[in-house]
């Protein structure tokens, strides 16, 4: 009996420091079996809800609650059709809800989804939340916004230089709940190695915090000190939106089962189904019009020829005839090897789906790429938050245990010393904890 992979994870959500209620949900469901995780897998799921009449919550809640059922109770053969499914659930849920109450109707919530199974990982997504894994490294999103930032970039509108500036960051254009009809991104499989750390996040963390930081914390620290001090430092920027994260470390994964390769070879199917026709036809198409475009030729070559044989031009009338004859002759050899069967090359059916239109996405996950190493620059301002913490502790009088702060910025100059980023980033992380605790508790608006 094969092991379930070792994963470790820490989830959490916060309200931030501006807003009065957490609309964003989440949720993990974990595998008990062996055989469920082979088909399934672990799956994690943050929502981001919106909406008025503060039910903002709601659809982010139905999201949570009903997505990973409908996902387990599915019956699709492939890891995407069960996505497809759960997703189409939460919508549905949604929509129904909000045809309940004239308050609840403009309601909806992104919604990004893992599953680390034996088929590898898969992804469902809508909407601006997002899906990071750090390997290596170097940290890479997984998902694709569904912003009008990002919208305006991939149609060359905007640039990344320019985009911040010229369209709002928090305008999403596709998201759960409004339409019955929404269209999910499914992406996978991605693999799955011993080490992985996948994240995932609502805006509220991206938007104080960027790739490259999140990068390393999440490398170095462990699963719950990570995902406090991404918070932390969400909340000490500003904190101007509900921030969750859901962070899943990889520490051992089984080898790809015999599932994958049935999983990969329904695919191979659906591409053969829907593009090889397609392939063929386009083919088709293009040697009719090559045929009628040589018969013409050929007609009006030989019957000039023909014609010039009968004048004094008779040398110019044989060369034409003799040029009919070799078209003739190259047409028939084409024509013959034209009808072969046409082979589509297997690595090149994404490239080859994209050029015929047939399937969208034309670009492939991961979209974006950064360094995840502790940078110095990165520890140095982590060091000027535990200052002005303190000072603003000092002179505010609040009462923080004194005795371990002082230990802990012991701790992160001899790790600073050492050369130990991890040593450092650590000790602040949970100096931060310390003063962001009291910090928070005493800024946050009450209600
Ligand atoms: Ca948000």
């Amino acid at each position: 009996m094969s092991a379930q992979p070792v994963v470790q994870y820490a989830s959490l959500t916060d309200v931030g420091m501006r807003r009065s209620a957490n609309q964003d949900s989440l949720a993990v469901r974990l595998c008990k079996e062996y055989s469920e995780w082979v088909e399934m897998g672990h799956l994690f799921v943050v929502a981001d809800g919106m909406g008025g009449h503060s039910v903002g919550d709601l659809a982010s809640r139905i999201t949570v609650e009903t997505l990973p059922l409908a996902f387990v109770k599915s019956n699709a053969e492939t890891p995407s059709g069960r996505l497809d499914e759960a997703f189409a659930a939460a919508n549905r849920a949604i929509g129904d809800k909000a045809r309940e109450n004239p308050e609840f109707a403009d309601m909806g919530t992104t919604c990004s989804t893992l599953s680390l199974s034996g088929n590898g990982a898969w992804i469902g997504h809508v909407g601006d939340s997002r899906i990071y894994r750090i390997r290596n490294d170097v940290i890479e999103q997984l998902t694709f916004d569904h912003s009008l930032q990002w919208e305006m970039m991939r149609q060359g509108h905007a640039s990344a230089e320019n985009s911040e500036s010229l369209h709002p960051r928090n305008v999403i254009t596709r998201c759960l709940g409004p339409d019955k009809n929404v269209e999910i991104d499914i992406e996978g499989p991605f693999d799955v190695r011993s080490g992985d750390r996948f994240v995932l996040c609502s805006d509220g963390l991206t938007g104080h915090v960027t790739d490259s930081e999140i990068g390393a914390i999440v490398d170095v620290l462990p699963v719950d000190d990570a995902s406090r001090l991404l918070i932390d430092l969400a909340n000490f920027r500003g904190g101007s939106d509900n921030t969750t994260v859901v962070i899943a470390v990889v520490e051992e994964y089984p080898p790809i089962t015999a599932l994958t390769v049935e999983s990969q070879a329904a695919q191979i199917a659906r591409m053969d189904k829907e593009v090889v026709p397609a392939i063929r036809q386009t083919q088709r198409t293009l040697r009719a019009k090559r045929t009628r475009l040589a018969t013409a030729l050929f007609g009006v070559l030989a019957f000039t020829g023909l014609t010039l044989l009968m004048t004094e031009y008779k040398s110019l009338g044989l060369s034409l005839v003799s040029g009919a004859l070799i078209l003739g002759f190259v047409q028939l050899i084409i024509s013959t090897q034209g009808s072969a069967t046409v082979e589509v090359d297997k690595a090149n059916r994404p490239a080859k789906l994209a050029q015929l239109g047939a399937r969208e996405p034309v670009e492939l996950s991961p979209y974006r790429r950064e360094s995840a190493e502790v940078r110095t620059e990165f520890l140095d301002l982590l060091a000027r938050a535990h200052s002005e913490l303190t000072t603003a502790a000092t002179d505010n009088g609040w009462k923080l245990d004194t005795v371990k702060l002082t230990q802990l910025a012991q701790m992160a100059t001899a790790a600073g010393k050492d050369c130990s980023s991890g040593g450092n980033l650590s000790a602040y992380a949970a100096a931060l904890r310390i003063l962001m605790k009291e910090f928070t508790t005493r800024m946050r608006p009450r209600g």
